[in-house]
Order: structure tokens, then sequence, then C-alpha cells
């Protein structure tokens, strides 16, 4: 593939610099698309764009040129413009050399009488008389006219000594000679169909359109490519999961699940039943599992993952259960102490923390197949974690743990079935895109019982008065804090700092203290002492996001609450509501940050689940909240999947005509997909059936 330094003015020191942003090739510069445009056209010929930034531009004829010393070590290089609005002034701020004029340049360029175009930020917006300038181009210079000034132009990440103008003249160079791949690879009457740019054009337009409908064409086009292929590589993905059969039949004894549910103290719902008998069906299914459970937090989705790791140690097989974090992982260990009680299965916790020989014995245990179940925090993928007779993955809060995450796990044993656990909803065709390789068990009501949770936003002091009150009338009360200890941040409470304050305040009531870093026989003891209602006020970290279930807490008290993401807070809020009495959840924030009161705003007005992980796809973006970013599982540079809905439902749709009439993309007209889905895809996801 061709090297950039082909470019006229790029040599192997100018190459280096690109290379740092990994362009290396010209198919690298056309295929890194603009991360946002700027409208520099002149006032009036402006039309707004959703995704283009309204830059300021001058554009004038030079009346006087002055060049000033400031009393500092600053120069100021001042003109006035005569412009169609009328007079102007810009001016260029540079540090003063002894050792050379640092205005030669501009003094050269900027003569009287010229006619030049300045960028930069505005002193008056509204009028434009003043402008501390930026960038400068001659009205003559044909070629400057073309890539940076007076139309659409695209921003880039940069890297230290590579400029704007760098970057933008190689490009423009680039996709004026075009590269080899922009060639059309869509099947054509497809294109034709969806009335998409041809992509010779939009590989053009998506870094310099000639106006505003070129731009919203070529972006249009590269959100439908990137979306069609990720549709396409999910359905592969699945059917390959599909076409292998396991080595291994299950059969319902019951000898662990009725022990277990006569345990549990309460009947499942139906909603829980449901889910049980979907994966059951799927575990004595010839073919390998792969389903998603989604439920909302507190609808009881460990007692399902609990059943279905139960009936595959009946048949003798191994299960694995992974949580995105230490605290989630312990609090896991506890409930199924309390689960597993005199049921006569070997259980055992794994975290990254655990060393030396209880690591090796745990270890060894595991790989005698002296162990059932094995729960755990990422540590349980690492290549010294070997299972005997591994079964059945679970994995709880999916969007922690990328597909390869997922892959390494599965791979631990032989055609496995695996569940993944979310208490993110997400809507359908989102699903379809995110996850398309699995089914879906979805757990829609919640144990008999729950209250809604009246939540308000509240200051310190309101708060405090009422957690008072719950203890005074024999209620229990949490209060969170975003950290354990104090920061530089002064706006973050710690509880730690709280702690000892709050002991005071609350003077005569048993106050306890939880966090992640307490040693782990101390932690059980606290949970315990709450549990028991032998504490009225627990001071603590978000480590009570999950497990923790006391029926006569009633009050949450979030400090910091905008430090807090939507999850979490509703994970916290859903620790009260469980008992017979009236809960509610207060809001603390210190400040204001990001989004913040868009969050708190969306927790005070809704106690739903599915709603808040909605607002929070639309808040966020859904990369942000499905943790796409992080795993790098996608290709996606442009597309946004909640944002480009429409576009991602046509992908769909075009997906399932293109694979119902050629399975296998072997005709013609489909080449050309199958070889961008095996570039992009066959690595990345492991996709052996596409060469
Ligand atoms: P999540 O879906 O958020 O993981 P959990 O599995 O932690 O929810 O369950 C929340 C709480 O509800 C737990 O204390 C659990 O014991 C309890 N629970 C689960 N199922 C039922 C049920 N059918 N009836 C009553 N309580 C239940
Ligand atoms: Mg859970």
């Amino acid at each position: 593939m061709a090297s950039i330094q082909f470019l006229k003015g790029i040599g192997p020191k100018k190459a280096e610099l690109f290379a740092r942003l990994g362009l290396e090739t010209l198919d690298d510069l056309l295929f890194n698309f603009p991360r946002k445009w700027e409208d520099r056209r002149l006032p009036g010929k402006k039309e707004p764009l959703p995704f283009v930034e309204d830059a300021p531009v001058l554009k004038g004829k030079i009346k006087t040129v002055r060049d000033l010393y400031t009393s500092g070590r600053l120069r100021i290089f001042k003109l006035t413009l005569e412009t169609r609005y009328g007079e102007a002034e810009a001016s260029f701020f540079k540090r003063h050399s002894p050792r050379f004029d640092v205005f030669a340049g501009l003094r050269k360029d900027l003569r009287e009488g010229r006619t030049v175009w300045i960028t930069g930020t505005p002193e008056d917006p509204l009028f434009m008389s003043r402008v501390r300038a930026d960038e400068y181009y001659l009205d003559d210079d044909v070629r400057a006219l073309k890539m940076h000034v007076g139309r659409l132009v695209p921003v880039y990440p940069l890297t230290e000594g590579l400029t704007a103008r760098m970057m933008r003249e190689a490009v423009y160079t680039a996709a004026a000679s075009l590269a080899e791949t922009v060639g059309e690879f869509l099947p054509p009457d497809l294109a034709a169909r969806r009335g998409l740019a041809a992509r010779d054009l939009a590989a053009r337009a998506i870094h310099f359109p000639e106006n505003n409908f070129e731009l919203v064409q070529a972006r249009r086009r590269f959100i439908y490519e990137e979306l069609l292929l990720l549709a396409l590589a999910w359905a592969i993905k699945r059917r390959q999961t599909r076409s292998v059969e396991k080595n291994f039949t299950y059969e319902i004894k019951k000898t662990l699940l009725t022990p277990f549910r006569q345990n549990l103290g309460f009947s499942l719902t139906a909603a829980q039943a449901h889910a049980i008998n979907e994966i059951f069906a799927d575990m004595q299914a010839p073919v390998p599992m792969a389903r998603l459970l989604e439920g909302d937090v507190g609808s009881g989705k460990t007692v399902v993952a609990l059943s279905a790791m139960l009936l595959a140690a009946e048949n003798g097989g191994q299960s694995v259960f992974a949580a995105p974090t230490e605290i989630l992982a312990e609090q896991h260990h506890f409930t199924f102490e309390k689960f597993l009680k005199g049921l006569g299965l070997r259980f055992a916790l794994l975290t990254g923390r655990m060393k030396g020989a209880v690591r090796k014995k745990l270890l060894e245990e595991l790989a005698e197949g002296k162990i059932d179940i094995l729960i755990g925090t990422h540590a349980v993928i690492g290549a010294g974690v070997k299972f005997k007779n591994l079964r059945l993955v679970v994995v709880d809060e999916q969007h922690r743990f990328g597909v390869r995450q997922r892959a390494a796990l599965r791979a631990k044993g032989d055609r496995v079935d695996m569940l993944i656990m979310t208490a993110t909803p997400i809507p359908r065709t989102l699903f379809l895109a995110l996850y398309g390789d699995l089914d879906l068990s979805v757990i829609k009501e919640m144990p008999p019982g729950r209250k809604p949770v009246k939540t308000t936003e509240a200051g310190e002091e309101i708060a405090f008065r009422a957690a008072a009150d719950e203890a005074a009338k024999g209620r229990q009360v949490y209060i969170v804090y975003p950290v354990i200890e104090e920061t530089q941040d002064a706006d973050m409470k710690s509880v730690k700092a709280e702690f000892a304050r709050l002991q005071a305040l609350f003077k005569g009531r048993k106050v306890d203290m939880l966090h992640g870093r307490l040693p782990s026989e101390l932690k059980k003891q606290v949970m315990e002492d709450f549990a028991a209602g032998r504490t009225d006020i627990l001071v603590a970290t978000q480590v009570i996001e999950v497990g923790i279930d006391v029926p006569n807490a009633t009050l949450m008290v979030i400090n910091n609450a905008e430090r807090f993401g939507l999850a979490s807070l509703h994970q916290l809020r859903g620790r009260v509501g469980r008992g017979r009495w009236d809960s509610r959840c207060l809001l603390v924030p210190y400040a204001r940050t990001g989004d913040s009161a868009e969050r708190l705003r969306a927790m005070v007005q809704t106690s739903n689940g599915f709603e808040l992980s909605e607002r929070d796809i639309y808040i966020r973006g859904a990369g942000e909240i499905l943790g796409l970013r992080q795993h790098g599982d996608m290709d996606l540079k442009l597309a946004d999947m909640s944002r480009d809905k429409e576009i991602l439902e046509q992908a769909i749709e075009d997906r399932e005509a293109i694979l119902a009439a050629d399975p296998d993309l072997q005709t013609r007209p489909n080449a050309g997909l199958r070889r961008k889905l095996h570039d992009l895809y066959a690595e990345r996801w492991n996709l052996i059936d596409l060469s």
C-alpha cells in the first residue's frame, strides 16, 4: 500500500509524526475521518449542521499594519482590515525573541493593500470587529483557499509537531490522488437502493465537502457501511457459535435443585421461572448456549444463574461466575454461602489479590475438579486458571467484559454454555447490533413486596435530619460517599473523613463504616451487624451497590451524587424499598459536573431501570455505557448506535436479505462484503469461516 512518504511535502521526518498517529499509508490518511468539522465560510454563506462547529472567519483588505511591544515579553502584530461588514482589527501574539524577528514572515505576507483571510477567536463575537488571530491565508493563494478557509474544514486529532494545517494538506493531497481501497465494495443494487453516495466521492467529501449536502451524504454512506459490516459480522459469528455440538448432555436430576429451592426462603417469580426454563432448555440442547439475561437491579438474576450452575453441578460439570469487581465477586461469594448451605457443593473465590500458596492450592483443586463453582474477578480469565471439566460460564455485568474476554473464558472448556447477565436493558435494535450473537431472556417482574422509592435532591442538612428521623423510628439508613479517603479534590467527600463527623452528629445511634479496603472478615462482620439491625446508620462507599438486602433499611443518602453514573445511582437506590415501609432516596450534590444535572433529574423522574438506561444511552452515547470503546470490539469510526438508529435499522434489514439469498457471501456481488468483513472482523472476533 502506498506510503504517505510519496505525498509531496512529506519526507521521512514528517512521516514519523504521522506514524505516531498510526497513519502510514495513503489509505490510513483517507480513513482517518475528521473528529469534527469547522464551518469557515464567510458569514452569510454559513448553514448550520449539528456536527459542524461554527468557526469565525474574517476576510478583508489590509489597511494598516502595526508591530507593538508590550511591557512583558510579548509582541503584537496588529492589522486593521476593511471587510464587507466594516472595519475590523486582527492581532497576532508572539513571545519576543532576542535572536530573531518573530514576525518576519507575517511582515512579508501581510502588507497594506493585500486581501487576507483570518481565523481566530473574536473578542466581540457578535460583530467580529476585534479578533485574536490564529491562522491567516492570502486571498491569492489558490491552494490554501481550497482546503483551509472559506469552506467546511476538517478537524483531526493531532500530535506534537504536527499542525492542523500540515494534516489538512496531507489529507487533501491524498484525497486528490485517491488511493487504492476507496473503491466500492457494496453490492451495486444495495448502494443504489439505499441512495448511498459513491464510495470514492464520499471518501473525498468526508474530509473536504463542497457543501452541507455532500457532508451529510458522505457521513451517511460511511455510517451505513460500518453498521452493515457489524451486523453481518454478528450474524456470521452467531451461526458459527451454533454450528458446533456439545459433547455432553444434561439431565435435570433435582438432587441439588430441589434442596436449593427449599433453602431460598421465597418462591421464584414467574419471570425468574420462565428465564430458568429458557436456560435449562438451552443447556439441554445439543448446541452451546449463548444467552443474555437482562433484568433490572434487584430483579433476582443471581438465583437464576445459581440454578443454571446447579444443573451443571448435578451433571458433574464445573461452572465459573465472573464479576467485574473484587467487591462484587466477594458479595456473590457471600450470597452463595447463604443459598448453597448444606448442598455439599464446593465453591471458591478467586481474585487478583490472592497470591502465593493459597492461590496455588486453589488452582490445583480447580484443575483436579475438586471445586464445582469458581467465583471471581477478571482474574479467572488468567492463563494459570484451568478447569477439569468446565461446562458453564456466567458473566455478570456484561458490559464490563469484552468479546475477547468472553471468548477467553469460554476457551477454558470445550464447547461450554455461556450465560451473560446485565442490569442495563438495551433497546431491541441496539441489542441486535451489540450482541447479535446472543439469545435474550428478560426478567420483567420484580420480586413481590418492592415499593417505589421516592427520590429527591436535597441539601446535606435535610438529608441528615431525615436520617435521624428514620433511626428514631427504628429504621436503618445508608449514607454513601464516592471515595474511601480524602483526595486533592476538596469537593469530594470521603467515607473515612465523614465517618468521624457523623458519629459525633448521630450521638446515641450506632454508626458503622463499610468500604472495600477493610479486611474481608471485618467487612463480613459489618454487613452482618447491619443485616441483623444492630447498626442504625451505615456510612459506606459504593460497596453496598449490590448484594445487601435489608428490608428494614428505608433511607439511602447519596453524597456527591453528581459523581455517580446513572447505573450506580440506580443500583444504590435499589438497596432500599425492600420492606413494608415507605422508602426514600436523597441525592446530595456538592457541585455540578458535566451532565450531572441531567442524571439527577432522570433519577428523580423515574425509578424504571429500562427508562433510565435509555436516558443514559441518550446522555452518554451507547459506546460509553456498554463499554465498547475500551474493548475495541467493533470497528466503528463514525457510527454511534444510539444516534444513528434509523441507519442501523436499515443495515439490519439489509443484512437479513443479503444472508437469506447468499448465506456464505459466495456470489460475485457479495465478494466485496466478504473481503471487508474478513479484513475487519476475522481476527478481532475469530471468524474462521470467512476466507
Ligand atoms: P440482581 O438481578 O440485581 O442481581 P439479585 O439477584 O441480587 O438481583 O436479587 C436481589 C435480591 O432479591 C436478593 O436479595 C435476592 O435474594 C432477592 N430475591 C431474588 N428473587 C426473589 C424472589 N423471587 N422473591 C423474593 N426475593 C427475591
Ligand atoms: Mg446482580
